[in-house]
């Protein structure tokens, strides 16, 4: 158990983190359910007002857990569910990928997967989206970003890397390679046929032993299904402030307030 130093979460105050509430609302969960309605019959939800997270368990009954779940993501981390020093046990690819903005976030679907392992049982990395602000939060506070690279394996069980967003003293170029593509409305989508190490892409740091936080938790949007074993990485990616007012720009308010922890620790 060890504490996060205080200043890792300076960079959360300031004008991106909280503010704009300006969500486009779509059709497509980004993240899909093992076993759910195709996305094209999925009631309309959105990040705020009417059909925003505390109204998802009612938009459609297969939706129930949002409201009734013990095992809800996200949680605050810190307090309950401390941190420990743990390798992250992942064999990361280059791939090229394909980015597409469903309205919710920004995805990409990586074509070459990296391979995890979590609890002994391997997970195939199908791809990986962003938040704003950070949807976990670390004793109350919010990082501006933070990017979910979302795993599968063979039984269709899944496992969630998290890695917060930060505003760092520069530029950081492989995310500007991304960036300065990425689809800016529901519906575009960009190819990136030179593939891009993932790794790199989120600053690993090999077989480190890093601070992490491992929980059990679920989908953080509508289904909300459960059983997802989530990941989050202490030490935050570092992008520019303009790089992240540019990736704000695009996604808007996309994060699911923190859920009670109940009996997880
Ligand atoms: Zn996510």
């Amino acid at each position: 158990m060890r504490c996060l130093p205080a200043l890792l979460l300076v960079a959360v105050a300031g004008p991106l983190s909280v503010a704009a509430q300006s969500h486009a609302p779509a059709a497509k969960p980004d993240h899909k359910p093992v076993a759910h309605a195709p996305a094209s019959h999925a009631p309309h939800w959105t990040y705020e007002g009417k059909g925003g997270p505390k109204d998802w368990g009612r938009l459609d009954p297969a939706w129930a857990i949002c409201s009734t779940g013990h095992e809800q993501s996200p949680i605050d981390l810190g307090g309950p569910v401390a941190s420990h020093k743990a390798r992250i046990e992942e064999r990361f690819t280059s791939s090229p990928f394909v980015l597409f903005h469903n309205g919710h976030t920004v995805q990409a679907a990586l074509e070459k997967p990296s391979e995890l392992l979590a609890e002994g049982a391997k997970f195939q990395a199908i791809q990986f989206h962003f938040h704003h602000p950070s949807e976990h939060t670390i004793r109350g506070k919010a990082y501006p970003g933070e990017l979910h690279l979302v795993h599968k394996n063979a039984k269709g069980e899944l496992a969630v890397l998290g890695v917060f967003i930060a505003i760092g003293p520069k530029d950081n170029a492989l995310f500007e390679g991304m960036l300065s593509r990425i689809p800016r409305h529901e519906g575009d989508s960009v190819k990136f046929a030179a593939p891009v190490d993932i790794g790199m892409l989120l600053d690993d740091h090999h077989d480190e032993l890093e601070d992490v936080y491992t929980y059990h938790g679920s989908l953080t949007t509508p289904p909300c299904s459960e059983g997802v074993r989530w990941t989050v990485r202490a030490r935050p990616l570092q992008v520019s402030l303009r790089q992240m007012q540019r990736l704000v720009e695009v996604l808007g308010e996309s994060a699911r307030p923190v859920q009670p922890v109940y009996a997880r620790h």
